[in-house]
């Protein structure tokens, strides 16, 4: 069993035993997995690139919290809206392959409709 599919068991395991599928819907989740990755933004914000980095390495554990939460979320709604995040994460590295070729965009931040 790969991994997200054994990650997205356990934290099924863990809703269901709290009986949240109830609450744990398509908008809802995708809310959350939001306001997660805004409590990670957190972390960042008013910083400079330093104090960021400074910031990160103090905060580990804090950060990873929230690294966790977003992945969390991610699977549960990949898993209700029956995608196969394995399968998705493939076929998007493909396509973004064929949209940033390498030797267009090595080393540059352009977005492909400018390279
Ligand atoms: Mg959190």
């Amino acid at each position: 069993m790969s991994d997200i599919k054994s990650l997205t068991k356990k934290i099924k395991q863990f809703r269901d035993e709290r009986d949240w599928k109830q609450f744990h819907n398509h908008k809802d989740l995708a809310v959350a997995l939001v306001l997660e990755a805004a409590e990670l933004l957190e972390h960042f914000q008013w910083k400079n690139l330093q104090e960021a980095d400074q910031h990160a390495q103090e905060n580990k554990q804090a950060i990873s919290d929230e690294l966790a939460d977003i992945a969390m979320y991610l699977l549960e709604l990949a898993d209700n809206l029956r995608v196969d995040l394995s399968k998705a994460i493939e076929q998007k590295l493909k396509k973004n392959t064929i949209k940033y070729p390498v030797e267009k965009a090595k080393g540059k931040h352009t977005k492909y409709n400018n390279l």
